[in-house]
């Protein structure tokens, strides 16, 4: 079955999802224009081990950090002009926690209000997750 969302499992019990081409986020971003993104600041490449740009992300206490441009909820700097994220694979962990389907494949409601919100229709069913 072609699938559009891969569940990862991380070693401290987190879930991580991987969108594939075929995903409703593509060219959608809504969530990267919408959420402050705040993570970490050990994700940043500026310390070992990290892999987020560090340029693109601006402190919010001593020990957290979010995208540049989300501060207030704002379009994300790692997201492009086709609402594709120039970062995908280092992006942040938030990033990779947001679901776009639930269990079922059925698409997020979180997501189904921020297309709306953004003048984003429904993908069509029917939708599938790994
Ligand atoms: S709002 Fe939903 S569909 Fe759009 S990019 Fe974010 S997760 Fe994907
Ligand atoms: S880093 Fe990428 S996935 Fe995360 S909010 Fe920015 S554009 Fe979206």
């Amino acid at each position: 079955m072609a699938t559009d969302q891969t569940v990862i499992h991380t070693e401290d019990d987190r879930v991580f999802y991987d969108m594939s081409d075929q995903s409703p986020c593509t060219g959608c971003g809504a969530c990267c224009r919408h959420f402050r993104v705040s993570f970490y600041q050990g994700e940043l490449d500026s310390f070992p081990g990290g892999f987020v740009p560090a340029e693109m992300a601006v402190p919010v206490t001593p020990f957290l950090v979010c995208m540049s441009g989300t501060e207030q909820g704002g379009r994300c700097v790692a997201l492009q002009l086709d609402n594709r994220c120039a970062i995908y694979d280092r992006r942040p962990t938030p990033c990779r926690e947001f679901a776009v389907y639930m269990e079922d494949g059925s698409l997020n409601p979180r997501c189904l209000q921020l297309r709306a919100q953004f003048g984003i229709g429904q993908p069509e069913p029917p939708l599938k997750a790994a």
